[in-house]
């Protein structure tokens, strides 16, 4: 670990450094959500248990944690009753706040969360009729500046943490209801008003099953802690997620890539947007350092990519800036000439006040797709959800946050600045 928290990421603009995993409450007891048992084991051997006793301890509540679903140390049954006031003075498990939790009418739901320093950020969770997929969020803010971004037009305020990543899993279970059976009644006496079973996603069969990291920021410009969350979500004595059934989507982090596929190994979406320099150095401005050449040889090296693994390239439709015939063709010979497994996202532009673009017509969009497709590619309209809460992944915000054209003109100039 020490190596990559050192390591500098070649970008134009470095990210913060990582946060430290572990920051004592004000309290002083310490937070265990988000640390890999062995830390945890760590933890308890320096709190004074012997090395034997730790190790027990840890794998304990680290099941009660992630598996369970349980923030009390009283609720862990097979803790002997002595030792759990112990754990209780020294630790808590944590879960982001939630500051405002939206229903849309088609099932979609945002919550807004807010850090312990209290900056806030928002998750998303979309049933579908076969799946549940959760948007998680993995920065506050962005460095980049894609310029149809509603985040983009944000300053990054900082990394998210581990465990500020994984919480956001954590409460959506928490919300779902959908911790292991026998844990339930002990979570729903705990967390009373967390649990809302209104949607009733459990009895649908629409539980979360999915995970995307789609949310607020660029989830490889944070690299060690959303490794570290997703770790986590995968364990099998943890969340136990599938690597499967986690999407990482990046703007095209190149340095970063191979290192995701190696130590990751989840499913990666990319950002492409735009298939000539002009444009896409225009709408993903990171394409002036990592040019898409260098990003679909990128694709094509991506580890365990297959005809069944495909690499998923996210479209943003773009009226008159993107969408051309010309330009459909042209992702097809990209495709082929790179030789990728792939397929193709195309996402109606989802406006926000004072954006520069406008969405492409739905005729435009329906060409755009059966090009691709008559080409034998999958080029899939992504349908938008949750409009009525703003919920649209990718274009995650606060009321807050919101600025006025002259001051994104101002932003948008200081971040080209920027790049050099
Ligand atoms: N930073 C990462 C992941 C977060 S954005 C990335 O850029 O890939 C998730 C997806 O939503 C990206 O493909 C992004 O380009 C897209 N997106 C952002 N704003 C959007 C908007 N207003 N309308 C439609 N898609 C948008
Ligand atoms: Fe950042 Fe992704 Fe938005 Fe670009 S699209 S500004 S990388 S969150």
């Amino acid at each position: 670990m020490a190596d990559t928290q050192l390591m500098q990421i070649p970008g134009h603009i470095d990210p913060l450094p990582v946060p430290r995993d572990i920051t004592p409450r004000e309290d002083g007891r310490i937070d265990l959500l988000g640390l890999p048992r062995t830390r945890i084991a760590e933890l308890f051997g320096e709190a004074g248990l012997d090395t034997k006793a730790a190790k027990l301890r840890s794998r304990q509540v680290y099941h009660w944690l992630y598996h369970r679903g349980i923030t009390d140390f009283e609720a862990m049954t097979d803790i002997a009753k002595t030792m759990r006031p112990w754990l209780a003075a020294r630790y808590v498990i944590g879960r982001p706040e939630i500051v405002e939790a939206q229903h849309s009418v088609d099932g979609t739901r945002k919550w807004l969360l807010r850090t312990d320093d209290g900056h806030d950020f928002e998750m998303v969770f979309i049933p579908d009729a076969d799946r549940g997929t959760l948007c998680v969020s993995s920065q506050v803010g962005c460095t980049l500046n894609c310029r149809f971004c509603h985040t983009g037009t944000m300053r990054l305020v900082r990394n998210l943490t581990a465990g500020e990543i994984v919480g956001q899993v954590m409460l959506a279970r928490d919300a779902l209801g959908e911790w292991p059976r026998s844990g339930q009644a002990d979570l729903a006496a705990l967390n009373d008003d967390l649990v809302d079973d209104e949607g009733g996603y459990s009895a649908d069969g629409r539980l979360l099953t999915n995970i995307v990291m789609m949310g607020m920021g660029e989830p490889l410009y944070n690299f060690d802690n959303v490794r570290d969350a997703l770790k986590l979500v995968m364990d099998g004595d943890g969340l136990a997620l599938s690597k499967r059934r986690i999407t990482l989507s990046t703007s095209g982090v190149v340095p970063l890539m191979a290192r995701c596929g190696d130590e990751i190994g989840v499913n990666l979406a990319v950002s492409l947007h735009a298939v000539t320099k002009e444009v896409r150095d225009e709408i993903v401005p990171i394409n002036r350092k990592f040019g898409i050449e260098e990003l679909l040889q990128a694709c094509a090296d991506y580890p365990r990519v297959s005809n069944a693994r495909r690499i998923t390239f996210e479209y943003v439709m773009l009226k008159d800036k993107n969408d051309s015939d010309d330009e459909a063709r042209e992702l097809i010979r990209l495709i082929r000439h790179y030789k990728l497994y792939a397929k193709v996202n195309l996402i109606p532009f989802n406006p926000w006040p004072g954006a520069p673009y406008e969405c492409s017509e739905p005729s435009r969009i329906r060409r755009f797709s059966e090009i691709l497709f008559d080409a034998g590619i999958s080029a899939p309209v992504r349908t938008p959800r949750g409009r009525d809460i703003d919920a649209a992944c990718g274009q995650l915000k606060t009321a807050s946050e919101r600025k006025s054209r002259a001051e994104l003109d101002r932003l948008y100039a200081e971040k080209q600045a920027a790049l050099g």
